[in-house]
């Protein structure tokens, strides 16, 4: 039985099971090399603050552009916060507080393409 995929924990998309990594799927945290290299830094632990606090300053039901955390977190630097903030969003996902959404009908963060937004779990 193939086991139960997991969830980067970097950018939080979902990882599949290989079978390269059948003796040691048990400590696969990253999806990549890459994501295993940038990790979860400060700023990023300050991107899931910014989308919780911005989603709790509105009604129950609003969402937010994911730039919004960018910007509260960078200010005038925000876009290179982008990519970040995305992965910010899907790492919450994954926690199961937040949903992503596209025109809003909720979408797989791990394989949405475009504008997304994000609002607090259903
Ligand atoms: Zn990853």
């Amino acid at each position: 039985m193939t086991p139960e995929p997991k969830v980067c924990a970097g950018c939080g998309r979902r990882i599949e099971w290989r079978r390269r990594w059948a003796d040691d799927w048990e400590s696969v945290r990253w999806c990549s090399d890459a994501c295993r290299r940038r990790g979860v830094k400060a700023v990023d632990r300050d991107l899931e603050q910014a989308i919780r606090d911005l989603l709790a300053e509105r009604a129950r039901d609003a969402s937010i552009c994911p730039s919004e955390a960018a910007r509260r977190v960078g200010g005038e630097d925000w876009r290179p916060l982008m990519e970040p903030a995305r992965r910010a969003a899907r790492r919450l996902v994954a926690a199961g507080e937040i949903e992503v959404t596209q025109k809003g009908r909720v979408v797989d963060p791990s394989t949405a393409k475009g504008a997304i937004r994000l609002r607090r779990a259903r």
